[in-house]
């Protein structure tokens, strides 16, 4: 999904200096908003503006620069009309560059001029509004960027909704300027963690009983905060948020859990995930989503009460193990997801500083490896997009149906849980024997026996059997 952003080709048009005068001659004392801000750049070479882009999301709308080099630039907000503009120095019009038709609600248009020899951007505005701008250096698909981000009036609340559905929160990782990890084949995780997102969303919500909410539903960046905004104004009973890996050798592969607890990271893997996904704004965790300041009154202090931090981190990691099971019954995790002298899955301590001061059990998903040829192209496929989504839909639904939350349609007997059949198909792998299936799957032996019609525990690899779920 790249829709959010796009490139408009129309004909390229060109501002003189003289008809940019009465923008430029407006003293500076008429802006409401001005700053002044010189970037770094390191080459000596002159900048080009290859493009503008721009998106709307539910926050701001976003324009967004693509250069060639770091740009070296100020920038100004003027009023009387409404307009920002950006002086680049040393820079100029790529060859290529096609000026953006502009339909958005934010601005009207863009145009050009040169000032002082700086290439002059005007972005003229539909109201005088002081935006964020930043800039990015290469990432992924994208080059040096200089991104500027125009408020919307959004009217948040603290008071959340009464909600007698069971709220989940799927937070489709990454998106918009950061696309995570790039897969050896050129997918990028922004894509495929919405779609699976996505799928969960539709699993869940036939469910009567449960409402997902999306943290995105398009291809646009979601700040950290407003990821956490979403789970603290729904009283979101779950965030689950969806990755895949990358890692720096294309071996590693398979699925793993993540809770997002305070401690150190505990292997290479973890660590190597805290700084790629820390990259990712996951860094101040999701504590920051619970905001005691929201919940001033007693009723919705005792809804933050009756989840602990503590029975919240176990009941995250409850909810991971069971995810873990699910996608090895259907897919690949990593070794390290199953503890073999314990026999039990285990979810990884990521060492992010998060869940210990929210009432909120997050978990985070790595789906798999991108970096592993075999298992990117498996993520970039529909079917198995299906197989994951489906193992994470339906953990997330046994496990509420389960442990109904309080004062819930489920916990009042208002709506049943249909849930799928209770078996599940196992594809027998080199190594196996009935004895470790029966472990990794929490069922016995003779169990598996008989859903198989069975008369001896031969088994190979390739062969698929019925494993019946037990939790
Ligand atoms: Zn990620």
């Amino acid at each position: 999904m790249q829709a959010a952003i796009t490139y408009f080709a129309t004909s390229r048009r060109l501002i003189g200096v003289s008809s940019l005068r009465t923008y430029t001659e407006n003293r500076l004392a008429r802006a409401l908003a001005s700053f002044l801000i010189i970037a770094l750049g390191t080459s000596a070479l002159a900048t080009e503006l290859v493009g503008i882009r721009y998106s709307d999301s539910p926050h701001f709308t976003r324009v967004v620069f693509d250069l060639t080099a770091p740009p070296k630039f100020k920038s100004d907000l003027l009023s009387e009309p409404a307009r920002f503009f950006v002086d680049i120095r040393d820079a100029k019009l790529s060859q290529n560059f096609k000026t953006p038709f502009v339909e958005s609600i934010q601005f009207r248009g863009v145009r050009f001029g040169e000032r002082n020899g700086a290439l002059r951007v005007v972005l003229d505005l539909t109201e005088v509004k002081a935006p964020k701008i930043q800039t990015l250096g290469p990432n992924g698909p994208h080059g040096n960027r200089l991104v500027i981000d125009f408020p919307h009036e959004v009217q948040e609340s603290c008071t959340a909704e009464h909600d007698s559905n069971i709220v989940i929160v799927v937070d489709a990782g990454h998106g918009g300027e950061d696309p995570g990890a790039i897969a050896v084949n050129r997918a990028m995780e922004k894509n495929i963690t919405l779609s699976i997102s996505k799928k969960v969303q539709t699993r869940i919500n036939r469910q009567p009983g449960f409402r997902v909410v999306m943290t995105r539903d398009r291809d646009y960046e979601v700040p950290l905060h407003n990821r956490y905004r979403v789970a603290q104004n729904t009283k979101a009973r779950l965030f689950v948020s969806i990755h895949a890996d990358a890692f720096h050798n294309p071996r590693p592969r398979g699925a793993s859990a993540y809770v997002l607890s305070q401690g150190k990271a505990q292997s290479e893997l973890a660590k190597w995930l805290v700084q790629n996904e820390n990259r990712a704004d996951w860094v101040g965790g999701v504590s920051a989503w619970v905001d005691s300041s929201c919940y001033a009154d007693r009723e919705k202090l005792k809804f933050l009460n009756v989840k602990g931090r503590q029975e919240a981190l176990a009941e995250a990691v409850s909810v991971g193990k069971k995810m873990l099971h699910s996608i090895d019954s259907v897919a690949e995790i990593h070794p390290k997801s199953f503890d073999s002298r314990r026999g039990e899955y285990q979810v990884t301590d990521a060492g992010f500083v998060v869940l210990s001061a929210t009432a909120i059990p997050s978990i985070l998903v790595e789906t798999g490896f991108l970096s592993n040829p075999q298992e990117a192209r498996l993520l970039s496929t529909n079917a198995h997009q299906n197989i994951i989504a489906n193992a994470i839909s339906d953990t997330i639904l046994r496990h509420f149906c389960e442990n109904p939350p309080r004062y819930t349609d489920l916990a009042e007997g208002k709506v049943a849980c249909d849930l799928a059949p209770s078996t599940m198909v196992y594809k027998v792998r080199n190594g196996d024997s009935l004895s470790v299936i029966a472990s990794r799957q929490q069922v016995s032996v003779s169990a598996i026996r008989a859903a198989n019609d069975l008369t001896s525990d031969r088994i190979y690899p390739g062969q698929t059997l019925t494993i019946p779920i037990t939790n």
